[in-house]
């Protein structure tokens, strides 16, 4: 178990009593060393598995984190994002605490925030009811309330997008339309568990009767919130191991601080505190980089910053590349992605990391004319895809028939079990051509085979009726898996993951930093993003730029300025537009300035509201942006849900097969009047308008729909 580390990590993992802080940068083997901890604590017999909880920030990590120790041999960790360890409490201590069940969680946050400005008659434009939703998420999770918002927002020297009363006034009202429609939002997850536990010592006790050990990871961004719900669980004890590198800070927008982590040895003089610079990720020419974007950071996080030391081979430079405009930057990073797939390099080793979300739509279609897989973060969640859910119930019914199924009669091991009950779902052995639906609904089936490889390989004899468990397991932490093709995700997203290639895009002022960081701090974390952005690459790091956003367009842009001094060439270049780069610099296709992309374009979606090309497939159903202000009619929605579940529960399926909550709230947007209009919601399919057209046109037009409605 120890022999993987190196002698800090071994202190890491072998410390397991008392408090431990290991503050180390990026690649250093954290994680690693945090999984090796526990695994070598349980199989020692020191740690109770289901005695410990493992916290970190994402549902990905989260199941990777899971994923690592079932293969060290500690199965039974909990391994969870805050908010989902304090979901699962508040469910289950809801009754006792409070009685009654718990009411609906809201997903949208922000239309609610747009019908609590007009409840105050206040117009927002998009962006401030972005930057308000954001007040209120930030004021959520430093504990102010809406009466003390203005001082505490003044104090901690937030640019109000409002006047400071006026947001104060929104979040009170905002407040009061979740309770009058008795849901909670995602912070009042954290707050509602911190209240229980503050109040009920009875469950406190029981919680921390269960859980007597606890590890964070990404602890520099913890924000008090969730800092409290972790001294709750702990209590008066100190059995707490925290991991992470103040460098990587890239939440304090939302209220995050490395300050607990930097503060950890005040609090706790006890405390057993690592220091790991060795970067065992990337190579040197990839950690050069990575150090030097740090010597230019200012700030409290820069100034514990550690110098990383590689331990990896030389491998090449890191690339820059300057190109005329967006699309043409997309075409150049999809021709090098094919080229380097041709060449052997697995899609699922490669990354395309951005911004914003909204740059992903350009990448998409370059790589799907390129013939490349890829795999969008933050897209439809993968358990909620129809194709997952329809393979999910085959797997189960195979499961239930054991080894009775004829179709598995011959079958032995479980792969190929898998293999079996999904082809009768539409895999097949090799990809089918093109890009479009089908190919998407294969990747995921694929991406389900796979999983069932990995498993059985971290498990050898288990049954497909522990693969449906763990699919359950997963769906349920809504974890999923890697699919074989190149990830494209915004560089916040790809906060501790890594890949051999990488490709950070759009590298340009006005994005990287992004427009609105206007105070030295927005400035420093735009900074850290983008060294987080370079040390997730094992070995090729491509940067690039668009001197336009269009083709034919001005070249405004300039590359980003912290990559001043370290890019090749930058003297000669600095400050200069649309010259091209100089010696060393790669200039990519912006020496064919003329170049005009010769691509066949899929209908561009754009926003309905503000007309921003939409690149999130769930905004792409909305037909608009997510934040972009809503005239839905929230009593059609209602009713429309209402609906929804009646139909589900007859037809005995989860409520999103009959529409998803995205093509409720598009239908109550729309509100059609004829089944042309009903027809053109993206997710109202020929076979949906077939079955519940008249229906829903009947509800749209504002009439009572009997029980006897719906046609089956
Ligand atoms: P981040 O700050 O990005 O979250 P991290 O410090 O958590 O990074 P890990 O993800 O744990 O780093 O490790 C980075 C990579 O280095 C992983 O591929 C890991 O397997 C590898 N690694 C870490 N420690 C060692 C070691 N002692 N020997 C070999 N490989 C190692
Ligand atoms: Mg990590």
């Amino acid at each position: 178990m120890l022999d993987g580390l190196d002698p800090e990590q071994r202190e890491v993992a072998t410390a397991l009593h008392g408090p431990v802080c290991v503050l180390a940068g990026a690649g250093t083997g954290k994680t690693r060393a945090i999984t090796h901890r526990i695994a070598y604590g349980v199989r020692a017999g020191i740690l109770q598995p289901s005695s410990v909880l493992a916290v970190t920030f994402t549902n990905r990590a989260a199941g990777e984190m899971r994923g690592r120790l079932r293969q060290l041999g500690a199965q039974g960790v909990q391994a969870r994002t805050f908010h989902s360890a304090a979901l699962r409490q508040l469910q289950y201590f809801w009754p006792k605490a409070v009685g009654g069940s718990m009411p609906r969680l809201v997903d949208r946050k922000i239309q609610l925030v747009a019908d609590a400005a007009a409840a105050c008659k206040l117009r927002l434009d998009r962006g401030e009811l972005r930057d308000v939703t954001a007040e209120i998420e930030w004021s959520k999770v430093t504990q102010t309330v809406p009466a003390d918002y203005a001082y505490a927002a003044a104090k901690a020297g937030r640019e109000a997008p409002r006047d400071r009363a006026e947001i104060a006034h929104v979040y009170a009202a905002y407040e009061d339309l979740k309770r009058n429609r008795a849901v909670i939002d995602f912070e009042d997850v954290l707050l509602l568990t911190v209240a229980v536990l503050q109040d009920r010592h009875d469950i406190a006790e029981q919680v921390r009767a269960q859980y007597q050990h606890f590890v964070v990871d990404e602890y520099q961004d913890v924000s008090p919130l969730q800092q409290r719900l972790l001294e709750l669980w702990l209590g008066e004890r100190d059995s707490l191991c925290v991991v992470g590198d103040a460098s990587q800070t890239i939440y304090s927008f939302t209220g995050a601080t490395p300050d607990h982590l930097l503060d950890f040895r005040a609090r706790h003089p006890r405390a057993t505190v690592v220091k790991l610079i060795r970067d065992y990720r990337s190579t040197p020419q990839v950690v050069h980089l990575a150090n030097g974007l740090l010597t230019q950071a200012r700030g409290r996080a820069a100034d514990h910053r550690l110098e990383l030391v590689s331990q990896r081979a030389p491998g090449p430079e890191p690339v820059y590349s300057e190109y005329t405009d967006e699309p043409t930057e997309a075409e150049g990073a999809a021709r090098r992605i094919r080229e380097l797939i041709d060449a052997g390099v697995a899609a699922s080793e490669i990354a395309v990391l951005f911004r914003t979300n909204s740059q992903s739509e350009t990448y998409e279609q370059a790589l799907a004319d390129a013939g490349v897989p890829y795999q969008l973060r933050g897209a439809e969640r993968f358990f909620d895809r129809p194709e997952v859910r329809k393979a999910g119930v085959a797997l189960r019914g195979a499961a239930r028939f054991g080894g009775n199924d004829a179709l598995l009669d011959d079958v032995v091991d479980l792969p190929s079990q898998v293999r079996a009950v999904l082809s009768g779902e539409g895999w097949t052995s090799t990809p089918p051509a093109g890009s479009g639906a089908v190919r998407e609904r294969w990747e995921s089936l694929a991406a389900l085979v796979n999983l069932a490889q990995d498993f059985s390989a971290a498990r050898p004899g288990a049954t497909l009726g522990d693969l449906v468990a763990e699919l359950d397991e997963r769906a349920g932490a809504q974890h999923a898996p890697t699919v074989q093709g190149v990830t494209l995700a915004s560089l916040h997203a790809a906060k501790g993951l890594e890949w051999d290639v990488v490709f950070l895009v759009g590298i340009a002022e006005g994005m990287v930093p992004i427009t609105y960081a206007r105070t030295d701090e927005q400035i420093e974390e735009e900074r850290r993003l983008l060294y987080v952005g370079v040390t997730r690459a094992r070995e090729r790091l491509h940067l690039s730029w668009a001197l336009s956003r269009a083709p034919g367009g001005r070249h405004t842009r300039r590359p980003s300025r912290f990559l001043d001094g370290l890019r090749p060439g930058t003297a000669a270049t600095a400050g200069r537009t649309g010259t091209g780069a100089a010696g060393g610099v790669e200039r990519g296709a912006a020496a064919r300035t003329s170049a005009v992309p010769r691509r066949t374009r899929r209908t561009v979606a754009r926003c309905r509201v503000c007309g921003r090309t939409l690149g999130d497939a769930g905004e792409m159903k909305l037909m608009r942006c997510e934040d972009c202000p809503s005239d839905m009619d929230e009593g059609l929605y209602e009713r429309l849900r209402e609906w929804r579940a009646v139909q589900a529960e007859r037809s005995g399926q989860p409520d999103f097969c009959v529409f998803t909550d995205r093509t409720l709230m598009a239908i109550a947007e729309a509100r059609p009047d004829d089944s042309a209009g009903l027809s053109r919601i993206p997710g109202v399919r020929a076979r949906k308008l077939q079955r519940y057209g008249a229906d829903v046109l009947a509800i749209c037009a504002g009439q009572e729909i009997g029980a006897g409605g719906g046609r089956d």
